[in-house]
């Protein structure tokens, strides 16, 4: 063994080839700061080694290598961006001792290559990829650009264009795509990988592939003349500009990196890479979606935990109802795996269930995800019934009917009666308390709340509510089978509108007010969406909602928190509801709706709702955006607060995720919890306090006042 560490192992082949494989201890090899250090350790001593004739490099896992360890990010981005430069270069020289290697390399691309593993492969002189390789460089994702040379590398490999939408856009590629665009030498099966690299490599020692020329283009300035160069550029620029937008800052300081390097030789483009990386580590966007992954894989962490503690393994779903959500979830279900029943009392319910399934399964083999055998297996995999005969053998239920207290409770009663004893009964439903609920059944143990979000097959997110007497088993069997659908679960306690809803109607409530001081609902939506990020102003949320059913709710959240959520006077939702203005369901709410040419719904400003608003509210008042932005979300934060000091939610990772993944609130601020963070708690309480006199829901509370004067945060 030439060298060997708990990460990397160096051995010698024959006629003087040198085999570097990454295989750290746990499931993934990653560039954490030890993998990095080992790497500088073994490449020194290649660098030094005269019988060394080439280098092979590979992995001894299923991926090459998933990226820089994340974890390590946020400590490290505290300090100060003059410090953050030399800490980012030092990584990226170890990139450059690699190709600085005085033989040839050649890197076997199993499996994921992403962030710094594909870094590292642009390092080698040649790459070989197999079915199993996925490539690219996702740093955008974490708010983020490539800081081991990848914004040098990539572009002189495969071309500035090619290389800047790589960059900006974060996607993968296969092997065959990434050897189309030049960046893979040679593609082969995964049995034949190692083999291959071997050879091209014996090629190279031998001369006759001409690595030194291949690398040379690496160090050397862009090969783009000034119209080339301007054109690129500008394209790039104006493209970044109309996808990631303003409040995304990454993907345009790499172009702009890129740019300012182009005429450089890797010296010098590799300095304003570090420069540009250490700027994006300071920006709120990177700390906020580098925290949205670490919350991510702590969801995930505790699905893959449930399913080890699970009472039983989920093999057998039914849906009772095939409505917007029942049908949905029967979708959602067979599409993962888990064969459905939907049962409905209505054969055309059931009709309307099985085309929207086929229709969406449609859409999948129409963009290749899917073939038209696969389709077929999943539709078979849903029985539409009538009959509750049906549901008697599923593991698990989920309800989805009408919400109506005593028609669920009716439902739920027989449903049980059938089931086995251990088998899991579910409620979707988004108000109705899963205590009351529980009180229709004799296994309350085995019953717990399942709640989706519309449209199903599109909302990442599941609550999964804990009843007073729902077991742990019951709970970790229903997060299994969630995740097994591809949701992210997230356990939270009973309560009105349980988590998410819980939070989202003081949000109503404060726009609610301020439509009723005289604001103008489409600016009051144009602030949310363009200054702080929804993708839907609160407005057109309610529209989509439908006016009916947010109206129905507010009853719900008035009656389970009499006080705080009372139901407001000339309330501009019940006015829309009681003048048949449902929303998009019907055509009328605050917008009118038409069919765009496509057949979904566009929205237009209607005078008879500014009529309808202008007999309840106050004559027009300008508000500037700090003012709006404050009346809606100074109550959805502090309800969020509520939620964590209560425990309906279990940690603050879980709540700013559950809005992220439900509400869809705007990523690059981390959840409400993060944007808190960012403000800084004791300027949330200062904004807070301001507003305090509108009413119970503006009030921080106690807690809330001595963290912010201890100086305490959310998140580390
Ligand atoms: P829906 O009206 O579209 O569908 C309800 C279906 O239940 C209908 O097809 C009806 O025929 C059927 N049904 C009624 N009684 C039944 C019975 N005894 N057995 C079997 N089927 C029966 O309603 P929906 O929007 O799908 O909502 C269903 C549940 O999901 C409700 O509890 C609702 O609160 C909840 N939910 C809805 C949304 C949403 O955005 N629509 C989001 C989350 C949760």
């Amino acid at each position: 063994m030439m060298y060997q560490s708990p990460r990397i192992t160096v051995e010698q082949l024959a006629d003087g080839i040198a085999k570097f494989t990454f295989n750290a201890e746990g499931s993934v090899n990653k560039f954490d700061q030890q993998t990095l250090a080992d790497c500088k350790a073994a490449l020194e001593q290649l660098q030094q080694d005269k019988s060394v004739t080439g280098v092979l490099f590979t992995s001894g896992k299923d991926n090459f290598i998933v990226g820089a360890d994340i974890t390590e990010f946020l400590p490290v981005f505290q300090r100060d961006e003059q410090e953050l430069i030399p800490w980012i270069k030092q990584a990226s020289d170890v990139f450059d001792l690699c190709e600085d290697l005085p033989v040839p390399t050649v890197v076997a691309i199993r499996g994921f290559a992403l962030g710094g593993g594909c870094e590292w492969t642009l390092a080698c002189d040649y790459r070989v990829g197999d079915s199993s390789t996925k490539i690219g460089l996702p740093e955008v994702k974490l708010g983020l650009m490539p800081g081991f040379g990848g914004t040098v590398r990539l572009p002189r490999i495969i071309g500035a264009d090619n290389a800047m939408e790589w960059i900006t856009t974060g996607k993968d590629r296969n092997a065959v795509k990434a050897q189309q665009e030049g960046l893979i030498d040679a593609v082969t099966a995964p049995e034949k990988l190692e083999a291959v690299a071997l050879s091209m490599l014996q090629d190279a020692i031998a001369g006759k592939l001409n690595w030194q020329q291949k690398r040379a283009v690496k160090l050397q300035p862009l090969k783009l003349n000034k119209t080339e160069a301007t054109m690129s550029f500008s394209t790039a620029k104006g493209m970044v500009f109309a996808t990631a937008g303003k409040h995304y800052p990454a993907p345009m300081v790499a172009v702009q990196t890129i740019e300012a390097a182009a005429g450089l030789d890797r010296a010098g483009a590799m300095a304003l890479e570090n420069q540009g990386f250490a700027k994006l580590a300071k920006t709120d966007a990177a700390t906020a979606q580098i925290g949205l992954f670490l919350n991510d894989q702590l969801i995930k962490g505790k699905a893959k935990k449930a399913a080890k503690t699970a009472s039983k393994a989920v093999n057998k779903a039914a849906v009772l109802g095939a409505g917007i959500m029942g049908g949905g979830i029967a979708y959602q279900s067979a599409s993962k795996g888990v064969p459905a029943v939907m049962k409905d009392i209505n054969q055309q319910a059931l009709e309307l269930g099985m085309g929207e399934a086929t229709k969406l399964l449609a859409k999948q083999v129409e963009r290749g995800r899917l073939d038209a055998v696969g389709m077929a297996k999943v539709i078979a995999s849903i029985t539409p019934s009538l009959s509750y005969e049906s549901v008697k053998d599923a593991d698990i239920v989920v309800e989805a009917v009408v919400e109506n207290p005593k028609i669920k409770g009716a439902v739920l009663k027989e449903t049980e009666a059938l089931l086995s004893d251990d088998a899991i009964l579910t409620s979707n439903t988004s108000t109705i308390s899963i205590n009351s609920l529980a009180e229709n059944l004799s296994r309350p143990q085995n019953f717990c709340g399942m709640h989706f979000f519309n449209p199903v097959h599109r909302m990442p997110l599941v609550e999964v509510i804990r009843g007073k007497d729902t077991s742990e088993e019951t709970v970790a069997a229903v997060v299994a089978y969630a995740a097994k659908m591809g949701k992210s679960p997230i356990v939270v306690n009973d309560c009105p509108g349980f988590f998410v809803n819980r939070v989202l109607f003081p949000y109503f409530a404060g726009f609610s007010k301020l439509v009723l001081d005289g604001a103008d609902f489409t600016q009051i939506d144009k602030v949310m969406e363009k200054q702080f990020g929804w993708p839907m102003g609160p407005a057109y949320l309610l529209d989509v909602v439908g006016l009916d059913t947010a109206f129905h709710c507010t009853d719900v959240m008035a009656a389970g928190f009499p006080t705080r959520m009372a139901k407001l006077d000339n309330d501009p939702v019940a006015a829309m509801y009681q003048a048949n203005r449902y929303g998009q369901k019907n055509g009328f709410g605050f917008y009118a709706y038409s069919k765009d040419a496509k057949g979904k719904p566009k929205k237009a400003v209607d005078d008879a709702s500014r009529e309808l608003l202008a007999g309840i509210c106050h004559s027009a008042t300008e508000f500037s955006a700090e003012d709006i932005i404050a009346r809606t979300m100074v109550p959805m934060i502090n309800e969020t607060i509520r939620c964590l000091e209560e425990g309906i939610v279990a940690s603050a990772a879980e709540a700013d995720m559950g809005l992220i993944y439900g509400l869809g609130f705007p990523p690059f601020r981390g959840g409400p919890l993060r944007y808190v963070d960012t403000l800084g708690l004791a300027n949330f309480v200062a904004l807070a306090d301001k507003y305090a006199h509108l009413g119970e829901i503006y009030q921080v509370t106690d807690k809330t006042r001595a963290m912010a004067a201890d100086g305490q945060r959310f998140f580390p």
